[in-house]
């Protein structure tokens, strides 16, 4: 083994498998990318005050997973524990929200949570985002919905549900907070859940321990207290998602892990994987930008986390689907065929065929074993005597089949037949 190891509750995607999280990563960017969102790439860190105030100081992500330091410069800074915030910022920052509203932006990239490490939870994982600012239409909460579906559905995946919910808004929910808060004071509770009542009361509700979970039974839901304008929001996405033919839960129960959120919040679970279950999710955050010190400027927005999309691949046996990266392996045989197969690869890759090589004059015995193992499908062998005859042999790897070919013609040849 060697010396040193990857840190705790990290891994590296080494081949073949990195070949699926690329495969994932892709599928879940396509639909946003057709629909208008345009790249936007962040610092990896941010000032720690960002997320403090961004996320909600009283967000386990805050007050416990955070990897903050200081820098040498002084600077308190953070890794990114999540990307709305970072992608906010930058939007202030660059006025996008003064060229034309809404803004809508994609991305993609690490995340870093110092979190428990198991199966589906990593200190640093991926996730491929998406966020839309500057409007208030229930039909961007929609397109989102649908646009993240999508991009499962792409994948192959099916059994993964979609659960939605609406947390009200700061009309509605400071009348509702308070009288969960009330229900909330009257159980039976540890000292750390009785202070987060007084803190993030909606977050109790969201306790996965049974004996809590028992007691949550007749708590008052956000759904029964709405105001118009929220249940009106909250109509308009169900329907257009009815619509649509999407088949959602709606969720009275469902919160989430950061404060920001308002209205409409939704996730995607998939019902392979355990206790971390949660492919994906997002939702509407209207006060955001204010907090940032920004105008008033209503976002809604998703993150799909690549990690867990894949676990939920390997769970419905969709893993074989990631494409091989070699189609075609050149085996030359003595000094003067690795001259003119070094100039074929080049050939062969500039027409857009997936071109590997033996290299350092192996054997045809290794250099073959070499050939089966890239997963190409052909293999073209030269040797002096071929050059002699301005030939090289193409063999198709599965069915053992071989032919001669003019060297002029090869690029060609496997243009036409590879499929
Ligand atoms: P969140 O913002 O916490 O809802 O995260 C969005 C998505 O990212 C989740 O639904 C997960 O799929 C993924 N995710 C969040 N935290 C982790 C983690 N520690 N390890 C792996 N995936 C994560």
């Amino acid at each position: 083994m060697a010396q040193f190891q990857a840190p705790k509750g990290t891994f590296d995607l080494v081949p073949p498998r990195s070949e699926l999280f690329l495969a994932v990563r892709d599928a879940l960017a396509a639909p946003v990318r057709l629909a208008g969102y345009g790249y936007v790439e962040t610092p990896a860190f941010e000032e720690t005050a960002l997320f403090a105030r961004g996320v909600g100081e009283s967000t386990d992500i805050v007050s416990k997973e955070m990897y903050s330091f200081t820098t040498k410069g002084g600077d308190e800074v953070t890794l990114r524990p999540e990307g709305t915030a970072g992608v906010l910022r930058a939007v202030l920052e660059n006025s996008l929200d003064r060229q034309g509203l809404p803004v809508k932006l994609w991305y993609s990239g690490s995340f870093y949570r110092y979190e428990k490490p198991q199966a589906g939870r990593y200190r640093h994982f991926s996730q491929v985002g998406a966020e839309v600012l500057g409007t208030e239409d229930p039909m961007v909460d929609a397109e989102l919905v649908l646009l993240a579906i999508e991009g499962y559905r792409s994948l192959g995946l099916q059994r993964f549900r979609t659960l939605i919910n609406s947390l009200g808004c700061r009309e509605c929910r400071p009348a509702y907070r308070a009288l969960l808060q009330e229900f909330l004071r009257g159980l039976e509770l540890d000292p750390e859940t009785r202070a987060r009542i007084e803190i993030n009361p909606l977050r109790v509700l969201d306790d996965k321990r049974e004996d809590v979970q028992a007691q949550l039974a007749g708590a008052p839901l956000m759904s029964d207290h709405l105001c118009e304008a929220c249940r009106a929001h909250h109509a308009v996405v169900r329907d257009l998602l009815d619509e649509a033919g999407v088949v959602y839960e709606d969720t009275p129960t469902l919160v989430r892990g950061l404060d920001y959120y308002t209205r409409t919040t939704f996730e995607f679970v998939h019902d392979g994987l355990g206790s971390q279950s949660a492919i994906g999710g997002g939702g509407r955050y209207d006060g955001l930008a204010e907090e940032l010190g920004g105008p008033e400027l209503p976002g809604v927005g998703w993150a799909l986390g690549v990690d867990r999309t894949v676990l939920a691949m390997d769970a419905e046996e969709l893993g074989g689907a990631a494409v091989h990266a070699c189609q075609v392996y050149v085996v030359p045989l003595g000094d003067q065929a690795a001259r003119h197969a070094f100039a074929l690869v080049g050939r062969l890759r500039r027409a857009g065929i997936a071109t590997d090589m033996s290299y350092g004059g192996r054997g045809i015995k290794g250099a073959m074993k070499s050939a089966d193992r890239s997963g190409a499908e052909a293999a073209i062998v030269i040797g002096d005597r071929d050059l002699d005859a301005g030939v090289a042999q193409l063999k198709w790897l599965e069915s053992g089949e071989q032919v001669a070919v003019p060297l002029n013609e090869i690029v060609q040849t496997l243009k036409e037949k590879l499929a």
